[in-house]
């Protein structure tokens, strides 16, 4: 995996012993590929696209949130210098925000949450929440902060004040990877190609989690037959006898101009979703929900593929079919 060749880059020593969990020795020796000599852009100028690389993250994610950063910043971002937000429903601790802003030269931000985006909503049955959890026997079932955070980057993330003026977004995650050098800026392509939603990974969703999903999006598009795409994609997602297919695209890595997520037609059907409380009483996750709005909303033309980017998150990953040739890749393409 691609941190073992990262090994000898690693920061030695963060924590001085006996330090507090608040204190913080950031390491300062110099990466050379951070210097600004190689940059693109310049690490605190414009960028040709209102952008930037957004985390919900907790405080005790630090380190594997820095897996991260260090390897978007060698295999891209030393580059184009776009600024990162970091989000959290706690305040951010001092050792957090000096734990990323080591890694970077680009602008960082950090972020707690606006009221009412993270918890319930009035008309949930709290009570009936927690049986359903107690009685949901898949991964991250039982879980009441799980299902904050799957409400929140389905219906909020887009709105938080950090990301009103940006036009795009790349969600990033703690302890991914990216495999292979990035030599272009995605958000300059998907803008000039007209493409809307970015994506890499695609895999099943697990139904017990998604039971009424299907059925409540039926119900909004019967309802709301205005907002539905004329060319639309829903085939993806809907099998013949009108049953979700359980695809989607695995929003852990996902590059969208955020118009989308902003759109009436999304709001509206955030809000139905909301309003049925399948977060709740179900275990709703972003990602279908995020990609059954691309396949009622948007065209197969407005959906990009990110084929050429190597990436992996827990469970699963994407190599590159060229990657051998490419060089830079540290995946293999056969596996
Ligand atoms: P998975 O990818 O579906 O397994 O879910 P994760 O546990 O990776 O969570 C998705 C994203 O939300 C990650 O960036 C997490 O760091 C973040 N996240 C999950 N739960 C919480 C939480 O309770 N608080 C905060 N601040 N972030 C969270
Ligand atoms: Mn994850």
């Amino acid at each position: 995996m691609g941190t073992v060749l990262y090994a000898s880059r690693e920061p030695r020593g963060l924590v001085s012993p006996g330090a507090s969990d608040d204190s913080y020795e950031g390491w300062t020796g110099n990466f050379s590929r951070n210097s600004t000599k190689d940059s693109i852009y310049a690490p605190n100028g414009q960028k040709p696209v209102r952008a930037a690389l957004v985390a919900l993250v907790r405080n005790e994610d630090l380190y594997d949130m820095r897996k991260s950063v260090r390897e978007l910043e060698d295999r891209w971002n030393h580059k184009y210098n776009y600024p990162y937000i970091f989000l959290n429903d706690k305040p951010f601790t001092e050792k957090f925000k000096q734990g990323i802003r080591d890694l970077t030269k680009a602008k960082v931000e950090f972020g707690t949450l606006e009221e009412g985006t993270w918890g319930y909503p009035a008309w949930i049955d709290q009570q009936r929440a927690k049986e359903e959890r107690e009685k949901a026997n898949y991964i991250k079932g039982g879980s009441e902060s799980y299902r904050f955070m799957c409400r929140f980057q389905s219906g909020f993330i887009h709105k938080h004040p950090l990301l009103r003026d940006l036009e795009f977004y790349w969600r990033i995650e703690p302890e991914v990877h990216y495999y292979c050098d990035i030599n272009y800026d995605p958000f300059v392509y998907m803008k000039k190609h007209g493409f809307k939603y970015g994506w890499n990974i695609a895999p099943d969703e697990y139904e017990p989690t998604v039971r009424t999903l299907w059925k409540t999006t039926v119900d909004f598009m019967k309802e709301n037959p205005q907002y539905v795409a004329d060319k639309n994609i829903l085939d993806w997602v809907r099998n013949k006898d009108n049953t979700y297919t359980k695809c989607h695209f695995w929003s852990n890595f996902e590059i969208v101009d955020l118009s989308f997520y902003r759109s009436e037609a999304y709001q509206a059907y955030f809000d139905y979703l909301d309003r049925a409380g399948g977060f709740f009483y179900e275990r709703w996750g972003d990602a279908p929900i995020h990609s059954i709005a691309v396949a009622m909303f948007l065209q197969k033309s407005q959906v990009h593929y990110f084929e050429d980017i190597g990436y992996y998150h827990p469970a699963m990953s994407h190599c590159p079919k060229g990657s051998k040739e490419g060089g830079s890749c540290v995946c293999d393409p056969g596996e």
